[in-house]
């Protein structure tokens, strides 16, 4: 049977042998074996947002070996990015960081498939972009793409893995359409309480995005091999001073005009 198949689908089916000695210390692992890896060959992962978090998240999700990454962000690079957005060089300045940072994935791992979209998470363009995606990372830096992102991700039921990072502090949560008990984004953080504070007027720390986006790729990692992960029900809040991190037992809000819709759709067919 086997020479039948063309090159690509016997590509979707095993490991090369180089493919296995690349992934050799990772498959190593017990949660993570040779299935594992084919899952996450097979896994589409759209990437919003290249700057910090992005960069880091991408490398390690690219690093793994995780098949398809759709990268999506309108900004250049700019010389004040460079101590925290390692992917890039000084040579990238004023390049499309969706471009820069697909080209250093490519040169990364030649086993992946990776797509740039030099443009703004833009919610009509939601339905094309997570067409056939398992998780969508959250790495963006501002309020209003959160919270549209938050809304296209309930509305699509794609689990959205959101990180942010200010200052020294950082938080993660996983808002997966399976388990929608515990609420949204929206949910936690109402769009009243919208604040101007980003790594632009309030600084932030490189070392600390990528404790965080480091963070963010390996749950997606734990994700996509099926683990079970607490950030489903949780609010994770890493403070790089003090070593402390915070794990917050989360809870949907009735009110929340986001999630709140999809939840009684839901009970109405359990009913
Ligand atoms: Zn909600």
């Amino acid at each position: 049977m086997a020479d039948l198949l063309t090159d690509q689908a016997l590509n979707e089916l095993e490991l090369s042998d180089r493919e296995f000695i690349r992934y050799s210390r990772q498959v190593m692992l017990e949660q993570w074996n040779e299935q594992g890896q084919l899952t996450l060959k097979k896994a589409k992962v759209v990437i919003i947002g290249c700057g910090g978090l992005g960069n880091i998240a991408a490398s390690f999700l690219a690093g793994a070996g995780v098949g398809q990454l759709v990268l999506v962000d309108d900004d250049c690079v700019e010389l004040s990015n460079l101590p925290r957005q390692l992917a890039f060089e000084e040579g990238d300045i004023e390049n499309a960081k969706a471009l820069a940072l697909a080209n250093r994935l490519r040169e990364q791992n030649e086993h992946i498939e990776v797509v740039a979209q030099t443009q703004r998470f833009d919610a009509d363009d939601a339905h094309h972009l997570f067409n056939q995606a398992d998780l969508v990372l959250d790495c963006t830096d501002n309020f209003a793409t959160r919270y549209a992102l938050n809304h296209s991700c309930v509305a699509h039921a794609i689990p959205l893995l959101s990180a942010s990072v200010i200052g020294w502090q950082g938080q993660l949560l996983l808002v997966d359409p399976n388990q929608m008990d515990y609420g949204c984004y929206q949910c936690l953080f109402d769009s009243a309480q919208d604040s101007a504070a980003n790594c632009t007027t309030s600084g932030v720390s490189g070392a600390a995005v990528g404790i965080i986006a480091s963070y963010q790729a390996n749950e997606a990692i734990r994700y996509l091999l099926g683990q079970r992960s607490s950030l489903a029900s949780s609010l994770l809040l890493i403070d790089s001073q003090s070593l402390q991190n915070q794990i917050l037992k989360r809870a949907y809000d009735e009110n929340c005009s986001i999630c709140n819709a999809p939840r009684q759709k839901e009970n109405v067919n359990v009913d």
